[in-house]
């Protein structure tokens, strides 16, 4: 199933993310509860994140999203990172995920660590999408910025490099989390000016832990709003009133964003089903 089909059917899309979990932290199998937690919710996929390193011997993605499809038979979405992957390495990478009847891919740059110089066969997102699309085995979806990617000059270059996106072959877009919704509304107004017409899914990232949300909203460009960084620093020290208090903001935005006809939201589960599971419970009337 072509995940820009799934848009076609039904209004929102409600997926989610998981991501490997750490070899030092009970390895491959411990994914087996988060799933276990998170199939109930009935997610119309689940995406599986990518270790931007280029470790070629690190197979977890392929293998979730193998366990996703064959085992709970939701569809999965494989995440694929190419600043430091050439080639070949993304040749042997979507041959795997053939074999194991993958055929979504959300298509990446990655991150550019200064501890680890490129490969130079992929620029840009838009590169590996289009290189993946001359395969015909696959339907590429890519991420997109509200509040603008931080590598950016400003949003206007942004959003005319998301439309190269898609006019390369994305035909569906994963956005990064942001916390005020008027920064995605703004942001699907320009992307609409500018002919992107492809689904766009509003990332949503509950927050349960003051200094996680502060480094990764330093790391992706993400403002903190006034409303949320109060919240943030009355329940710091009280972690079920922060992780309450999280989830009613996560389901306030979610509640507003169905309002306004977004196409689909992505959860960023960080892998506790539990608070995906009151999240969804929460909105399962408008589903
Ligand atoms: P691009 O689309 O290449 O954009 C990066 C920058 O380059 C932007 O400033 C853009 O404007 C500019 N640009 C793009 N195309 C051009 C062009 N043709 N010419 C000039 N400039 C251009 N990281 C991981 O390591 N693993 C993951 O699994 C992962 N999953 C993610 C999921 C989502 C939904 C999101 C939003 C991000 C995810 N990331 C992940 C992080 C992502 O890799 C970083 O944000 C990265 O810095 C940019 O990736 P991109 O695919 O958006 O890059």
């Amino acid at each position: 199933m072509k995940i820009s089909k799934l848009f076609e059917a039904k209004r929102p899309v409600f997926s989610l993310e998981v991501f490997p979990p750490k070899k030092n932290a009970g390895g491959i199998e411990t994914i087996y509860e988060t799933l276990d937690g998170l199939k109930d919710i009935k997610p119309d996929f689940i995406s599986v994140t990518y270790g931007a390193g280029g470790n070629l011997a690190d197979r977890s993605t392929c293998d979730i999203c193998s366990i996703i499809k064959n085992k709970y038979n939701i569809l999965p979405i494989a995440h694929l990172t190419c600043v430091n992957n050439t080639k070949q390495d993304i040749d042997i990478i979507t041959q795997d995920l053939k074999s194991v009847g993958v055929s979504n891919i959300l298509a990446l740059r990655g991150d550019i660590s200064p501890d680890i110089p490129p490969k130079n066969d992929f620029a840009h997102a838009s590169d590996l999408v289009e290189y993946i699309k001359q395969k015909g085995d696959f339907t590429i979806s890519g991420a997109c910025y509200p509040e603008t990617h931080p590598d950016s000059e400003d949003s206007v270059s942004d959003i005319l490099n998301l439309k190269k996106k898609v006019d390369s072959g994305a035909e569906h877009l994963i956005s990064q989390l942001f916390f005020n919704n008027e920064d995605f509304y703004a942001f699907r107004e320009k992307a609409v000016l500018a002919g992107i017409n492809v689904p766009i899914e509003a990332g949503i990232m509950p927050v349960t832990n003051k200094n996680q949300v502060l480094r990764m909203a330093t790391m992706c460009g993400a403002s903190i709003p006034r409303k949320m960084s109060r919240l943030l620093n009355r329940f710091e020290n009280n972690p079920k009133a922060l992780e309450d208090a999280g989830i009613a903001y996560a389901v306030d935005q979610i509640v507003d964003l169905i309002a306004n006809d977004v196409d689909g939201i992505h959860l960023y589960t960080m892998n506790k089903p539990y608070i995906a599971q009151r999240i969804f419970a929460a909105i399962e009337s408008m589903r």
